[in-house]
């Protein structure tokens, strides 16, 4: 995807080549593909395989600086960095360790203004994607030497949608995420991490700051650039979406070798309970939700995942769990549901659940014949658990 301010820049750069002075501000060739940056070196003048090297700069040798380029002519990268580019890519501004391995991250964008937005880094994952058809048999588990861990990803600062559970719906939505300040948190983590695309398994989930689907043109613009640029497989990322029918729609129509998996949030087991805890649901209710959920077209073995947290009291009964084996089995979609026992806020006035209620849960979706799992809560310590991003500095 290219902004307008790329296509001032590529032009700043041609005219360079005409004598022009250079510009003062610098934009990051960062969120930019191979093709695009192709195109913005023919234009230079450049052979095409320059925009090749640079995106193989960027994406996988994870270089953060023009000087560190050095597969391009030493002359080329001056140029660039008078013609006011840089690489750009965020920066981890800030690292919250917890007490079991976690990591919180405040992510630095646009070039240092200050704005931040949060990912979390759970060594061994935190359980998600159990059942969803991607989860490693024994055979993998044994004996492994590489790494494993899941990347919670944001695509907004702040969020919209106003989920009453939520901390992060306490900031409203202050901006979009471009798509290279998406891809630019997995790629400095990846970075942190020295993992290695294809011997360690890292999976991604859209599932930090913001709503994917109300910034879905960026947001799928960072998926094609971590797939087909960094290497990612598109089967080892899954996206949360509160319900967008639009967003879900469109999802429908992308294809399988760029589209990740897709998570539901449930989170009330009928359209009246629901409503009250997201109220984005009097908009899109559940049937016109699982309506929109049949357009796509799963891979063998793939999986819905309904993301569902359970609030002390409010969602947790049994005949809640009852409620929605009912809602999942007429769906009529390979589905599971992952149950996230609801991690407090401050200023958010619900009770988290008894172990037993959580469990008494799981067993009566078991016994229904859905599939369901407990995810594991990361980093509460450090607010970096599903629901607590909010840019907090303490912890
Ligand atoms: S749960 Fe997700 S969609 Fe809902 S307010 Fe929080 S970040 Fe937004």
């Amino acid at each position: 995807m290219l902004s307008p301010v790329v296509t001032e820049k590529s032009e700043q750069l041609v005219q360079l080549d005409a004598g022009e002075p250079a510009a003062v501000t610098q934009t990051p060739l960062f969120g930019l593909d191979a093709e695009a940056l192709t195109a913005r070196m023919v234009a230079a003048g450049e052979p095409a395989f320059r925009g090749k090297q640079l995106a193989e700069g960027m994406y996988r040798q994870r270089l953060t600086a023009l000087e560190e380029l050095t597969t391009l002519p030493k002359a080329l990268r001056q140029r660039l960095a008078l013609g006011g580019w840089e690489v750009g890519r965020p920066r981890i501004a800030q690292v919250f360790k917890s007490v079991d391995g976690t990591e919180r991250y405040l992510i630095e964008c646009r070039g240092g203004d200050a704005q931040t937005v949060e990912a979390v880094w759970m060594p061994e994952g935190d359980e998600g994607e159990s059942g969803d058809g991607t989860e490693m048999d024994e055979a993998q588990e044994a004996g492994k030497s590489w790494t494993r861990a899941t990347i919670c990803v944001s695509s907004q600062v702040g969020c919209a949608v106003n989920c009453q559970f939520c901390l992060t719906a306490k900031l409203g939505l202050q901006r979009n995420l471009t798509a290279g300040e998406i891809a630019g948190q997995v790629i400095a983590i990846l970075d942190r991490h020295a993992v290695e695309v294809g011997r360690d398994r890292v999976n991604l989930v859209f599932m930090g700051m913001g709503e994917p689907f109300l910034n879905f043109d960026n947001f799928m613009a960072a998926v094609r650039l971590l797939v087909k640029e960094a290497g990612l497989s598109p089967q080892r990322m899954t996206v949360s979406t509160s319900g967008i029918v639009p967003g879900i729609e469109r999802f429908a129509q992308e294809p399988a070798e760029v589209r990740p998996k897709l998570a539901i949030s449930l989170n009330a087991p009928n359209d009246e309970v629901r409503s009250e805890l997201m109220p984005i649901n009097r908009k899109w209710p559940i049937e016109a939700v699982m309506d929109a959920v049949r357009q796509v077209r799963l891979r063998s073995r793939e999986r819905i995942t309904f993301e569902y947290v359970l609030l002390g009291g409010v969602t947790d009964q049994v005949k809640h769990a009852r409620e929605v084996a009912r809602l999942v089995r007429r769906s009529g979609l390979p589905a599971k549901v992952n149950l996230i026992a609801w991690n407090p806020g401050p200023g958010i006035a619900y009770d988290q659940p008894q172990a037993g209620d959580v469990e008494a849960f799981r067993l009566t979706l078991l016994d229904a014949g859905i599939p369901a799992y407990l995810r594991k809560s990361r980093g509460r310590d450090i607010f970096a658990a599903c629901g607590q991003l909010k840019r907090t500095v303490e912890g």
